[in-house]
């Protein structure tokens, strides 16, 4: 096989599976409408590393522990290859936003009896210990978790392997169709950008505008953080989360945040949206930004790639166009795909826990290896399960099937389980 891939997107999701990719010998074209890697939801400077166990220990619970654990080994992985990688496993403490949250807290501690290395219970004391602040709740403290700077994790994937993966930046893809044997992605006034056997659709919402992933039921639901001054070595020194998150002190900047509102494609920083970064950082810290002013705040806004489910969808792409509206569901094993094109999208408001693993699983899948996730999960994140549903849908409804079918009918996505 001719292993050369064209990559769209150079943020979290489209520069890990590149850096998989290339690391099995690949050759990637990465294309990316920005003039540098991390430039769309991934330029945040910083986010948060941590898993989030449930009480059922559902498929987002366990997805999101492979992920913390694989993004752990990854980044130890770029930093002892001297990549600029910027991350701290500084801990995060996850606190309790009521007493009934503090008592599941507590259940999910003693029920599945993680390793004290990754995960215990602590009381309001010593949680205000940690914080290095008094707080109202204990919670959850993951000695492991810390903050990350993602669009240095962006640029360490493509640095690992810069002579395979060839750049092409500024360079926004308006087309992409597969003539023959080979995927071509095309500008706007049609010129070829690169062309090759395998297309990965890395581009957040953008992949709605390709009529072959416009099925995709995809959003952006927009977050702003904001930028506090801070002095080296203030309190408190390790992520502290309550229904929003307060970074540590990186170079004189605390990161709090952040908003979420789906479908508000306001890219300018808004005063009410500080405002409400201020009140979830008195939830977290009480009294610690009495001082501050929603107006003299600096920040700064992405758009998180979301999907109804708040699965990410990393796979083959069904074809839409070969399913028939009037057949029977039939399961994702034989769900007829579109040849040699994947997708790496709906990351959420996890991107930064969950790239690496989705990067190694989506290399596996076009390499033809044996993959790093049990088959429940592997199914769950399929890109083809949102074509099973609404085709299935629309067998019980007996409605006419639409060509966006998935997406015209998916319930709007929830800020639930979607905090960052
Ligand atoms: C405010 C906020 C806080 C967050 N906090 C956390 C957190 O604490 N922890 C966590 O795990 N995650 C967090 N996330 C989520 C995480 O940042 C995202 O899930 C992740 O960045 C998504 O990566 P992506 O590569 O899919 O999208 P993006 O980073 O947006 O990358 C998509 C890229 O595609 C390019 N593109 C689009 N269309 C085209 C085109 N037609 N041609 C060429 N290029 C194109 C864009 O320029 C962009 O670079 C947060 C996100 C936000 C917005």
């Amino acid at each position: 096989m001719n292993r050369h891939a064209i990559v769209i997107g150079a943020g979290l999701a489209g520069s890990s599976a590149a850096e998989r990719l290339a690391a099995r010998g690949w050759t990637i074209d990465l294309i990316d409408a920005a003039d540098s890697p991390g430039r769309g939801a991934s330029g945040n400077l910083a986010g948060v590393l941590r898993p989030l166990p449930s009480l059922d220990d559902n498929r987002l619970a366990r997805l999101t522990r492979a992920g913390f654990e694989h993004a752990c080994r990854h980044f130890a992985a770029l930093t002892a290859s001297g990549q600029a990688l910027r991350w701290a496993p500084t801990g995060v403490l996850h606190l309790a936003r009521d007493d009934r949250h503090a008592a599941t807290q507590q259940l999910v501690v003693e029920r599945q009896q993680p390793a004290a290395d990754a995960l215990r219970f602590v009381d309001r004391e010593p949680a205000s210990r940690l914080a290095g602040w008094p707080v109202a709740s204990g919670g959850w403290w993951f000695p492991g978790g810390g903050w990350v700077d993602p669009a240095s994790l962006c640029r360490a994937n493509l640095a690992q392997h810069a002579t395979a993966i060839r750049t092409h930046y500024a360079t926004e893809v308006a087309q992409i169709d597969r003539p023959g044997d080979l995927w071509r992605a095309c500008d706007a006034a049609g010129a070829l950008i690169a062309e090759a056997p395998v297309l990965v659709v890395a581009n957040a919402s953008g992949a709605r505008r390709f009529a072959v992933t416009a099925h995709l039921p995809l959003r952006a639901a927009r977050g702003q953080v904001s930028h506090l001054g801070a002095a080296a070595a203030s309190a408190p020194a390790i992520v502290v989360c309550r229904l929003g998150y307060v970074t540590p002190a990186i170079d004189g900047v605390r990161c709090v945040g952040a908003t979420f509102r789906i479908d508000d494609d306001e890219t300018a920083l808004r005063d009410t949206d500080h405002a409400e970064n201020l009140a979830k950082l008195d939830f977290i810290l009480p009294g610690y930004g009495s001082a501050l002013a929603a107006s003299k705040l600096d920040g700064r806004v992405g758009f998180r790639p979301l999907s109804p489910d708040r699965l990410p969808m990393i796979g083959a792409v069904g074809d839409a166009s070969a399913i028939d509206a009037d057949a029977p569901a039939r399961p994702l094993a034989e769900m007829p795909r579109v040849p040699g094109l994947y997708v790496i999208n709906g990351f959420g408001a996890r991107g930064i826990v969950w790239s690496a693993l989705a990067g190694e699983l989506l290399a596996c899948q076009i390499a033809g290896e044996p993959l790093p996730l049990v088959d429940e999960l592997v199914s769950a994140v399929d890109p083809g399960r949102f074509l099973l549903r609404g085709r299935s849908r629309r067998v019980r409804t007996g409605a006419e099937p639409s060509k966006n079918d998935a997406a015209a009918k998916a319930p709007a996505p929830t800020s639930r389980g979607q905090r960052d």
